[in-house]
């Protein structure tokens, strides 16, 4: 479905990302694991058109390498950012109405989804999404993702600063997620969550991917196990 072939960026004279190759097939989930500043980010938006970039990337065999944001998304790519982003001076219902702009025809049913995946939001809806807890904050950002029926859903530090409460309820929505086969690439610093819920993974160490390989192969490898799962 995606196919990320010699992607390379610079901010500056900084070389965040060295030429990297990976690819995300229909139905899995696939995480990028690495420590802070290793380009986990700088993936992700290179992915959906917000930075400048070299390298080739094919979305449904379509070259979106030129694409700007807009038309990227249009094709099918949401990403739910890091720090959540919404839009604290909206309701948390125009916050998710605003994530189906793209989409035409009625959009009840997915929202009704969405409200059943996280009733909190249900129960908030005309709360200004400001007034959401952090956790809940990134529950809207996915539900507001998840509105544009994403083909391919872009996930960056879900757990980020989260009580430990929260990141339990958002990676069980990613399992959830998982189980019905949305196809998702999840960006985490915590290893060994993300392992949890994914088919396969690649580790990113400044800019270059080290190691790749399925999820239940790097849980069982030594340096692995060592660098990234505290063990
Ligand atoms: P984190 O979890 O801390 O966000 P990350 O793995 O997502 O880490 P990136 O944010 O992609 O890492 O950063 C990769 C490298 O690029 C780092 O060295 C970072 O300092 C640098 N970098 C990121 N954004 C910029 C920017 N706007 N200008 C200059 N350098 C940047």
């Amino acid at each position: 479905m995606l196919k990320v072939n010699k992607l390379d960026v610079y901010y500056g004279n900084i070389h965040a990302i060295k030429e990297i190759n990976f690819h995300v097939e229909e139905g899995e989930t696939i995480c990028l694991v690495g420590a802070n500043g290793a380009g986990k980010t700088t993936t992700l938006q290179s992915i959906s058109g917000l930075i400048p970039k070299s390298g080739k990337l094919e979305f449904m065999g379509k070259n979106i390498s030129k694409l700007k944001a807009n038309q990227i998304t249009a094709l099918g790519i949401a990403q739910v950012p890091e720090g959540r982003r919404v839009f604290t001076g909206l309701s948390v219902y125009d916050n998710l109405h605003l994530g189906s702009f793209l989409i035409k025809e009625d959009n009840t049913k997915i929202l009704n989804r969405i409200y059943q995946m996280f009733p909190i939001l249900e129960e908030r809806k005309n709360q200004l999404a400001g007034t959401l807890s952090g956790g809940e904050q990134q529950m809207l950002a996915m539900g507001r993702a998840l509105m544009s029926r994403p083909k391919l859903l872009l996930l960056d530090e879900p757990s980020m600063g989260l009580s430990p409460l929260y990141v339990e309820k958002i990676f069980k929505v990613i399992e959830m997620l998982r189980e019905e086969k949305i196809t998702m690439l999840l960006v985490e610093q915590n290893a060994n969550l993300a392992l949890e819920v994914s088919d396969r993974a690649y580790v990113l160490e400044t800019g270059k991917i080290v190691k790749e390989g399925s999820a239940k192969e790097l849980k069982n490898d030594p340096t692995i196990k060592t660098a990234y799962l505290g063990e």
